[in-house]
């Protein structure tokens, strides 16, 4: 068979299938918000991933972001082309799990369990505005400090030491991949967060700063073409789908 199945070390016991080589937790929505509540609970620093097809596309010429992936304490299926290439290995998957679905979810999360969250990334600004406008979906939400993500990689020690001062238990981080995933993974047990997560464009949804694709786009697997049309220049992003697709047959057909 072309995918593995087994059990996970690191993701409490949560079935794991591999993509291209890329380890994808066959988990959904609850299960995650259980692991997430066990992370919290654990007082050790956890990374979750959220792999969409062009992150594995991405990480098949980039072994650090592979390996980043597949050392990750969850991978959740962040997209219909994963779920599509799971399908397709005869390795389904259980939902979609997006990071910025997820994200939203962890925000209700601190509002009922009282952990704190940092948002770093996105244009100046960005953050504390989508932080503010999930806390007044959520009240009670502990927004422990807010950063945008535009600095330069010399200031990253810097700004994981602000993480760490302000006692977050939880970090979003929404600086786009591979960026994103690399920070987490250099400093997540510096920062003192329990649970530390990249979602991309996220803040940029929740500011108001872009609208998310209707929910037909969106169960329609369809979330990309909106995207495209809102703005022409994710057509590199877009065009790795195919792209994508065709690997996966490939892996199919060669069974490796
Ligand atoms: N971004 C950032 N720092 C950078 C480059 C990008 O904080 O140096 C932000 C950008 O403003 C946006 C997010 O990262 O909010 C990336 O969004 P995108 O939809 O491109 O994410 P991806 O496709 O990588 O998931």
């Amino acid at each position: 068979m072309a995918t593995t199945e087994k059990s996970d070390n690191l993701g409490d016991g949560i079935p794991r299938i591999s993509i291209l080589g890329v380890k994808v937790n066959r988990v959904d929505m609850t299960g995650t918000l259980d692991a997430i509540t066990r992370f919290i609970a654990s007082g050790t620093a956890n990374m979750i991933v959220t792999a969409d097809a062009s992150m594995i596309a991405m990480a098949q010429d980039d072994a650090d972001l592979k390996n980043i992936i597949n050392e990750a304490d969850l991978v959740t299926p962040d997209g219909s082309g994963i779920v599509k290439g799971a399908k397709i290995l005869g390795t389904p998957l259980a939902q979609r799990v997006s990071g910025v679905d997820l994200a939203r979810e962890m925000c209700r999360m601190s509002a009922e369990q009282g952990f704190s969250i940092y948002f770093l990334g996105a244009e100046p600004g960005v953050a504390d505005a989508a932080a503010q406008n999930l806390s007044r979906t959520y009240p009670g939400m502990k927004i422990a400090g807010t950063h945008d993500g535009y600095f330069t990689p010399d200031r990253d020690s810097e700004i994981a030491s602000l993480v760490k001062a302000s006692g977050a238990q939880a970090l979003l981080v929404a600086m786009g991949i591979p960026r994103q995933e690399k920070f987490i993974k250099r400093y997540m047990h510096d920062m003192g967060v329990c649970v530390a997560m990249g979602v991309g464009g996220s803040f940029d949804v929740f500011s108001g700063k872009v609208k998310r694709a209707p929910k037909w786009f969106q169960d329609h697997g369809l979330e990309w073409a909106y995207r495209l049309c809102k703005d022409p220049s994710k057509i590199k992003k877009v065009s790795v789908l195919p792209k994508f697709l065709m690997m996966v047959y490939k892996e199919r057909l060669l069974g490796k």
